[in-house]
């Protein structure tokens, strides 16, 4: 923020939505790499952002963390993490191939998706996955999937489907429509997958639901404390990564309250000209971005002339993840 900007002046109040912030899958990945990192020293080599969030990556990274996309990027021998979103059984088996020891921070409940999902394809079924294409989860869900093939080797099914939206919905031909099981991203809009899943059930009467709610506990007590928060401010800030889905879905979530809303990965984003003539700021983030961050953008609007600043009241999560066995039983090799 520049000078200018920051000497703009605010009389606005500030709200804090509850719960926010991280979740307790993002709470145990960053820890898994801190162990690592702690047990075995640097550098530690970790598949994907191990968490979608800037600071929490660049922290690590500080710390001798080395985030890389491909595993063929990483020395044999080395030690991988594989990230909170999951990886498909081909990155499981390529780890093993390349003889990298290797430590999963998946988030348990995206776990259970996979855990599903096999199920699923166990009792013959096809798979539709409502999700965001290219997202590291959605990647690493349906890379849980063997394809059908024929007896000449054909491919016939690839056995998961991948829709976003109504639309996607109705393009889709799969095999049998009575053999057919759905199931979503974690950090899903609520609302958006509840159109979606109307839309498949609609088209296909039979399509089984899955055992419990994919989108996780964090992503509805985030959304719905968003709504809350939302309907009584006229602007409101989610502090979050770009690359984040579930900061992303906040900020529509807030959006679609028909407030004002903009996402910021750290304070130097706030812009001054977002607070003239408002009265209450709503501020939230996303299950990756750490509440330091937050405590920086309460303390800037402050500092811009916002006084009152009221927490609301809110679910208490008390979700903890235990760590990988192989990691906690793993001897350390520093001396
Ligand atoms: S947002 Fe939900 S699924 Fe993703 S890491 Fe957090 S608890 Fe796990």
């Amino acid at each position: 923020m520049t000078d200018s900007k920051a000497s703009m002046q605010t009389s606005a109040d500030i709200v804090l939505a509850n719960p926010r912030g991280f979740c307790a899958g993002v709470d145990r990945a960053i820890i898994i790499v801190e162990q690592a990192l702690e047990k075995f020293g640097a550098p530690i080599y970790v598949r994907n952002e191990v968490v979608h969030n800037k600071f929490v990556v660049d922290g690590l990274r500080a710390k001798g963390a080395i985030f890389v996309q491909h595993l063929d990027e990483i020395p044999a021998g080395s030690t991988v993490i594989f990230s909170a979103h999951g990886v498909s059984k081909a990155v499981r088996a390529e780890a093993e191939e390349r003889g990298l020891i290797a430590y999963d921070a998946t988030c348990p409940l995206v776990t259970k998706v996979h855990i599903e999902v096999a199920k699923m394809r166990d009792a013959g079924m096809e798979i539709i996955m409502i999700g965001h294409k290219g997202h590291p989860e959605v990647e690493g869900t349906m890379g849980q999937v063997e394809a059908d093939h024929d007896e000449d080797d054909e491919v016939v099914s690839t056995g998961i489907y991948l829709v976003e939206t109504p639309a996607d919905v109705a393009q889709l031909k799969v095999k049998n429509p009575d053999k057919l099981s759905f199931v979503t991203q974690t950090t899903l809009s609520m609302d958006d997958a509840a159109t979606v899943i109307e839309a498949l059930k609609t088209k296909y009467p039979n399509i089984h639901a899955p055992k419990s709610e994919d989108i996780c506990y964090a992503t509805q007590n985030r959304q719905d404390a968003v709504k809350l928060m939302a309907k009584d401010c006229d602007l409101v800030i989610i502090v979050g990564s770009p690359n984040s889905s579930n900061s992303n879905r906040l900020w529509e979530v807030a959006q679609k309250q028909g407030v004002e809303a903009y996402m910021v990965d750290n304070v130097s984003y706030l812009q001054a000209s977002w607070l003239v003539g408002k009265k209450k700021v709503g501020v939230s983030a996303g299950a990756s971005a750490p509440e330091v961050l937050v405590k920086e953008v309460v303390s800037q609007l402050q500092h811009m002339g916002a006084k009152q600043v009221e927490e609301l009241r809110g679910v208490i999560e008390s979700v903890v993840f235990q760590l990988p066995k192989n990691l906690t039983a793993a001897e350390s090799k520093k001396t």
